[in-house]
């Protein structure tokens, strides 16, 4: 019988294993997707929305569709479903790997700020800013509700529907943007201050090149940490090679 390999997905790298399993003769591949995006796109293989209902949820429908391997390919600050994937994993026994890009690197020149937490992230912009540039997403923007005095850009791809700063305007786009087009954004909003998750990969990472040319500080919010015991790779390549699927 073909291997069942369940994706939690939400991630440009989930898409792209979900792509190269169904390509894989013999493989049976089913992308999981929370459901906060509207239109997250069409993905290879089959897919299933919306929550499992916490680690026993997960590990029930594990059993239930016979799945042989399940790959973490969540967003490395989606802290709960990590958490969850692996505690499925232990109850049921089914292998289990972590897809996770790798975190980015400072260069010379960057004035990074790195904070544990958005709250922490809050703590911090007084003193470095007025006009901030706020991409960490719509979730948690109520960290920032109480800072009052300073102009928010909150850029993130869906409406925000939780409390905001009071001086906040909203700029939906999604990514990826250039270097060029965010040294603009900058410039024509004088921002003054960035606010990031460290979220890696490429897509989002052109604003840390413009922020460094413009000598403006960034406000980074580290990343959670992985839960004990999990084997974690960062490429599609890796996940392939431990499920011994390289070479077919
Ligand atoms: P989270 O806090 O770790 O998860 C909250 C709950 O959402 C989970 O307990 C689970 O519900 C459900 N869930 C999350 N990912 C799921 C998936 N792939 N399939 C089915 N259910 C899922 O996650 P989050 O930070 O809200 O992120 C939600 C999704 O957006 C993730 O898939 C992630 O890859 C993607 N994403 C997140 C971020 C970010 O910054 N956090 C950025 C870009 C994309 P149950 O307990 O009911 O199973």
């Amino acid at each position: 019988m073909s291997p069942h390999v369940l994706v939690l997905g939400g991630t440009a790298e989930a898409r792209e294993l979900a792509g190269v399993l169904a390509g894989v003769g013999g493989v049976r591949v089913t992308s999981s997707l929370a459901g906060r995006v509207s239109r997250p796109g069409v993905l290879a293989g089959d897919v299933r929305v919306g929550g499992f209902g916490g680690a026993e949820g997960l590990a029930a429908w594990v059993r239930a569709e016979g799945v042989d391997v399940l790959v973490d390919a969540t967003h490395p600050f989606a802290e709960r479903i990590t958490a969850n994937a692996a505690r499925a994993a232990e109850v049921t026994g089914v292998p289990a790997l972590v897809l996770r890009r790798p975190g980015w690197t400072a260069v010379p020149g960057d004035r990074w700020h790195p904070v544990p937490s958005l709250a922490g992230a809050a703590d911090a912009l007084p003193a470095l800013g007025r006009r901030v540039l706020l991409t960490t997403g719509r979730l948690g923007l109520s960290a920032f509700a109480h800072l009052t005095d300073l102009d928010f850009l909150v850029r993130c791809v869906e409406p925000p529907q939780t409390p905001m700063p009071p001086r906040a305007r909203v700029l939906l786009a999604r990514g990826p943007f250039t270097v060029a087009d965010e040294t603009e954004l900058l410039r024509e909003q004088r921002i003054d201050v960035l606010v990031t998750k460290d979220s890696g990969g490429a897509a989002t990472a052109a604003k840390l090149t413009a922020a460094r040319r413009l000598g403006v500080p960034v406000v980074l919010v580290t990343r959670p940490a992985l839960p004990g015991g999990v084997t974690a790779v960062a490429e599609v390549a890796g996940v392939l090679e431990l499920l011994d699927l390289g070479g077919r």
